[in-house]
This record gives structure tokens, sequence and C-alpha cells, in this order.
């Protein structure tokens, strides 16, 4: 499997606006912000950034010329897997712009008071829990790395990512999300994930969460028979978002799991 996914981006010049999203999810490949804004803004077309994977505590893409930026306030920013949300930042013409051309009419519901409340308290700890969960992910990204049912390792603080120089550039730390390639298959990833103890699937969570995107594809397969994988995605890919729990405590799990695949 490889991990060339470079650009999702897709300006359309007809709406004047770019979206991409970095780091890419599953991969974990990273998108140069400060390049696709200089490029766009030399077209007139303005610049949104996802950047959940990494939320505002490692990534700010408007200081690298974004012009809006999307949090979904499910993940990291909440991180408690309690509530669901969203956010929109950018200037007040723009989100006036996005609010009266048909954004309120395509989000859903409004926020309500407690969903609101347990998203304000968990972006108290935002950066305390991004510390943790960068630096257990680095530490599970380089167990990973040498382990020998492992065909390779994306992570944007790894010095085998490709575009490691542009992620220190525009990130802080590494954020909790890796993704890894098992020589075994997907028939090994599946061994793996049901051996395992801690974990279940999403993101941005206090709890370690995986997620084998071969598995959901096939599932949807059967209702729709032209469900596929994005580009780049191997059946073996597995996306691992890791929690606050003792780092070796996940190490420990992760071992056992891949034991003789
Ligand atoms: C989950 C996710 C979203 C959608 O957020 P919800 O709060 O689940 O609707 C958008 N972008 C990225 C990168 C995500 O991981």
């Amino acid at each position: 499997m490889t991990f060339r996914i470079r650009a999702i981006s897709t300006p359309r010049s007809r709406r004047k606006r770019a979206w991409s999203i970095s780091p890419v999810n599953p991969l974990s490949a990273i998108l140069d912000i400060a390049a696709i804004a200089e490029r766009a803004h030399a077209h007139g077309v303005k610049v949104a950034v996802d950047s959940t994977f990494a939320s505002p505590a490692l990534q700010r893409p408007i200081e690298h010329g974004a012009d809006i930026v999307l949090h979904s306030l499910t993940k990291y920013i909440n991180g408690h897997g309690n509530a669901l949300g969203g956010a929109l930042l950018g200037d007040a013409e723009t989100l006036h712009t996005l609010h009266e051309t048909g954004l309120r009419y395509i989000t859903g519901a409004t926020l309500s008071p407690h969903s609101a409340f347990l998203i304000l308290r968990g972006l108290k700890t935002l950066s305390l829990r991004m510390e943790r969960h960068s630096a257990s992910a680095l530490t599970i990204a380089h167990m990973l790395e040498a382990h020998p049912a492992v065909a390779c390792v994306s992570y944007p603080f790894l010095d085998s990512h490709p575009d490691q120089a542009i992620a220190r550039r525009q990130m802080t730390q590494g954020s909790g999300m890796l993704a890894f390639g098992l020589h075994a298959g997907f028939d090994g990833a599946r061994t793996m994930l049901n051996r395992l103890q801690l974990l279940a699937v999403s993101l941005g969570d206090t709890d370690t969460l995986i997620y084998l995107p071969a598995s959901i594809t096939r599932a949807r397969q059967s209702i729709r028979k032209d469900a596929h994988m994005v580009l780049g995605v191997g059946e073996d890919l597995v996306r691992l978002s890791v929690g606050l729990e003792d780092v070796s405590d996940i190490i420990a799990d992760l071992r056992q799991a891949l034991q003789n695949l």
C-alpha cells in the first residue's frame, strides 16, 4: 500500500472557494496550507481548511493564509465523545455570505445548551490533551515502524513522512492520528481489531479508537455497488486515534493484537 495522496483540494472557480483538509483523513497526509493559500489568492479564490485532525491547539490555518477554518467540535475540541457540534471560523463578511447562501439549511439542528456546556468544558483542557495525544502517538508510531507485522506507518512527525517538513512548519505537534498498513492485509487487520481490548471507532476522544476503512467500504458495498475507498487507501490500512490512556497500556494491547500476523 502507498501513501501517495497529495492534494484533495479542488478549487471551484465558479464558487471561488478552495476546500482542503490537513492532516488528510485517513492517511495523515499533509497539505501545505501557505502554498495553497498563495496560489488560490493569486486567482481571487478563498481557502477553507478542515483542521479537525490537528485542533487549534496544534494548527491555526488562518496564520498560514487560510480564510476559513472548519472544526468538528465532536472530535478533539470536545474530546470526550459525548457531544456533536461543528465550528466555522473566518472573517465576518465571508461567514455572513456562507450563512446567507444555504449554510443554515444544511447544518442540522442548533447546538443544544448541554452540548455547548460539554464542548466549552472540553475546550479548557484541549492543549493539555493534545500534548498527551501527540506524545503517545509519536511513541506508538515508532513502535509500529519497528514491528515486523507492519508494512508502513504514516504519522506527520515521523522522519519517514514525506511531508514532515511542512507538518513541522504548520503544526506544533503531530496530533493523535496515525495510519498504518499490515503485511497480512485486510484479513490480518480484521484479526488484529478483533484481538484488541482498548478500542472502538471514530477519533479525537479520551479513549484510543481504531478504524479499518476497508471494512466500512465492504459493508457499504452491500447496499451501494459503487462504494469505494479514497485513492491510495489500501484494504490493509488501519487508522488509529491515540487516546489519553497510559501509552504502555496501548502499546501492550497493540503488541498482543499484532502477534504472529
Ligand atoms: C468527523 C469529521 C468531520 C465531521 O464532523 P462531525 O462533527 O462528526 O459532523 C469533518 N471533518 C473531519 C476531518 C472529521 O474527522
